[in-house]
């Protein structure tokens, strides 16, 4: 072969080589943002109820102790600062193992009527403190059998309850409904008259940390976290998730899944 081809080949290997390595920076640069970012949000989230908890306890010690009543009182709110660090760590724990590609589902044939029906037994005393109910669109509720993750789907209902109830407005509903789509699939839809969302916001809200009021004064403690771990499931199983707000109206938040052939297990 003329030499000129040889050099023209060989320029076109180290120009290959050169871009194969400027792309695995530029990951590498991604990764190395996204891993501060994170780090900074993780921090971020944890100083808050850590502060709040010092907060009781300091004043416990300054005298407060001494007042049976005034002591039991700041203990109980330590306690719920400790309960929400510990919400907050076991869904880190979570969105880590999501995100680092660690997810492995292990799916079976399950009825997905009797799975809500479980959450919505779980969740019946959060529900009732706010006198919100929770009721299945359909008047007799009969067994659908999917093909899923079973736990991770209770993840996923558990997530969209909870969120349904701390921004429901007090004595509002949550509806749930699972309806046949085309093909093999299902579509759960998990829809409330609560507070609603701002059109604006909807783009970011499965983003990890993201919240719509960010101030972190709200009254309703959480991660924001929930939302992208239910995301991350659902796309795990090659499913879509939906949702749908309007505000002081309410929300719709929906997803799909695949049916079990014959629908029985
Ligand atoms: P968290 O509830 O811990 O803040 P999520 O990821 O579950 O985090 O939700 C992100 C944000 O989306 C919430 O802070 C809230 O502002 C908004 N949101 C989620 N679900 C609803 C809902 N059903 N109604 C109104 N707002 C919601």
């Amino acid at each position: 072969k003329p030499v000129t081809t040889d050099m023209k080949t060989l320029t076109e290997e180290i120009e290959k080589f050169a871009e194969d390595k400027k792309i695995e920076i530029d990951t590498l640069k991604i990764q190395e943002e996204y891993r501060k970012d994170f780090l900074g949000n993780v921090s971020h989230e944890l100083k808050t109820p850590l502060f709040t908890v010092q907060g009781y306890i300091l004043t416990l010690l300054d005298g407060a102790i001494n007042d049976k009543k005034v002591r039991e009182k700041y203990l109980a709110r330590a306690n719920k600062g400790v309960e929400r660090l510990i919400y907050i760590v076991r869904d880190l724990d979570l969105i880590t193992k999501l995100e680092v590609g660690g997810l492995k589902l292990e799916k079976e044939d399950f009825d997905i009527i009797e799975l809500i029906q479980n959450v919505f037994d779980l969740l019946e005393m959060k529900a009732a403190d706010k006198e919100i109910t929770l009721t299945f669109d359909m008047e007799y509720p009969e067994p659908i059998f999917v093909k899923a993750d079973r736990e991770k789907i209770q993840q996923v209902i558990s997530n969209l309850l909870v969120n349904s109830i701390k921004y429901g407005h007090p004595k509002g509903t949550t509806e749930v409904s699972v309806e046949n789509l085309i093909k093999n699939k299902v579509i759960v839809r998990v829809t409330d008259n609560g507070e609603g969302i701002p059109k604006k916001h909807i783009p970011r809200l499965f983003e990890r940390f993201y919240r719509v009021d960010q101030s972190g004064s709200r009254k309703e403690g959480g991660s924001g976290l929930g939302l992208s771990i239910v995301k991350h499931i659902i796309e795990a199983h090659d499913e879509k998730i939906y949702v749908e707000s309007e505000e002081d109206v309410g929300s719709e938040f929906s997803f799909t899944l695949e049916k079990t052939p014959n629908n029985s297990k």
